[in-house]
């Protein structure tokens, strides 16, 4: 059984599915519709996709390959980089909610599958110390002989399971925006489909043209300084960290055409273990990650692959303890490349916040940013390593009958 149609939980279900496993999926909301979702794909995350032989994704999935990355602070250019940076895939947006309501419709399709949506799971069913399965809200009680939670961030099982998150790193917002389509062009344009950081004093923007349409963008601020109360003054405020060109585009922005805030409490973790008898977890419920450099859907895809690749030969022989062992393998083989990710992801915030608050270094990075503008791409591009590709010990294969074509 598992909880959670997300990507650790669809993933997973379609990778046991195909092997006969009979297995339910629950859901708590109807439909994979969500007022904000991520959307970058990495290449590790499309290396994942690739081992259960989900490429080349349907063309009815919207995706759009990243162009490349480029950085500003005080109103000028650091440096860019051009995708796909030496991967064999570049970084790619792919329109998650279609990708899900995919991945979900070839599980339903497998036999053996149950799949409940709409139906929150409120507690775990006990039975000698060991988990058994899962009540529904509506007390209906569905069991078997493991409950894998892919319940997401605040995952109630893991709470309910007793289970504490390290927690790495101060708690922080980002406040989400979308610049509807039709009055985004300009600022798509200037884009020219790169993901762009921008840095200014205290404050942080990042922005990108989405694949669901118009401009995703992301503010990351200073925690003592006041929140924007109006559309015109959020507007104002990224005009004022952005280059003089973005600035007045974003100025003529009409207000209507902004949607948002939408405000994300960020608490990055992780379980230093990932399971109890009968209950494991995985994804952002074992590990809420960093929004720095898009990690969290490849991640959750490396967990399904490694998970069903152990869990395929210990389901259904009745030896719990051996399904047990099995459990504990998966959360410390994926525990090193979480604790890895984690730890480049809080560099990357080290620095951005070291940029954000030191006026003084802004400033020696933009006036020599004519002639150290290639240096500070080569070393960017050097720390993004692990961020891209995951750690190269992980192993994305499957048996050859598990995958798909
Ligand atoms: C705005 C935003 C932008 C992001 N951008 C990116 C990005 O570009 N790239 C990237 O890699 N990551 C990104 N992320 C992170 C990424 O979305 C998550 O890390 C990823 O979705 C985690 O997958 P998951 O399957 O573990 O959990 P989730 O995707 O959170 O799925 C959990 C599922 O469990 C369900 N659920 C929860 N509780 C219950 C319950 N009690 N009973 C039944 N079901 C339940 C939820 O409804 C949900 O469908 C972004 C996140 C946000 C919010």
């Amino acid at each position: 059984m598992i909880v959670g149609a997300g990507p650790a939980g669809v993933a997973l279900a379609l990778l046991l599915a195909r092997q006969g496993v009979p297995l339910t999926l629950v859901e708590a909301s109807p439909t994979s519709a969500r007022q904000f979702r991520g959307e970058a794909l990495m290449p590790s995350g499309l290396a994942a996709l690739a081992a259960m032989g989900l490429l080349p994704l349907p063309a009815s999935i919207a995706q759009r390959p990243l162009a490349g990355w480029a950085f500003w602070a005080d109103g000028q250019q650091l440096f860019q980089v051009a995708e796909p940076m030496g991967s064999r895939r570049p970084c790619t947006l792919v329109d998650q909610e279609a990708l899900l309501a995919w991945l979900l419709d070839a599980v339903r399709r497998l036999d053996g599958v149950k799949v409940l949506t709409g139906r929150p799971v409120v507690a775990p069913l006990l039975s000698d110390g060991r988990v058994v399965g899962v009540e529904l809200d509506d007390g209906t009680e569905v069991r078997g002989e493991l409950v894998v939670a892919c319940d997401g961030r605040a995952s109630m099982l893991r709470r309910k399971a007793g289970l504490e998150l390290t927690q790495l790193g101060k708690p922080m917002a980002v406040h989400w925006f979308r610049l509807l389509t039709a009055a985004a062009e300009p600022v798509t344009d200037w884009l020219k489909g790169q993901f762009v950081t921008i840095l200014s004093s205290g404050d942080s923007l990042a922005l990108y043209a989405s694949v669901y349409g118009g401009v995703q963008l992301g503010w990351v601020q200073d925690p003592s300084a006041p929140v924007p109360s109006s559309s015109a003054e959020w507007r104002e405020r990224w005009a004022l960290a952005s280059p003089e060109r973005l600035a007045n585009l974003l100025r003529a922005f009409p207000l209507q055409a902004i949607h948002g805030p939408v405000r994300l409490p960020v608490q990055v973790g992780r379980l230093e273990h990932w399971w109890q008898p009968g209950l494991l977890l995985l994804g952002d419920a074992a590990h809420p990650m960093s929004p720095v450099r898009a990690q969290g859907i490849n991640m959750a895809l490396r967990d399904s692959l490694l998970a069903a690749r152990q869990l395929l030969p210990a389901l259904g022989q009745g030896d719990t303890a051996g399904l047990d062992r099995a459990l504990a393998a998966i959360s410390a083989e994926r525990l090193i490349e979480i604790r890895r990710i984690q730890a480049s992801q809080a560099r990357e915030l080290a620095r951005a916040d070291l940029l954000r608050h030191n006026g003084w270094l802004r400033q020696v990075l933009v006036a020599s940013a004519g002639w150290s503008s290639p240096l500070l791409a080569r070393r960017w591009q050097a720390d993004q390593a692990v961020l891209r590709q995951g750690c190269g010990t992980v192993e994305l294969t499957l048996p050859p009958d598990v995958m798909m074509g």
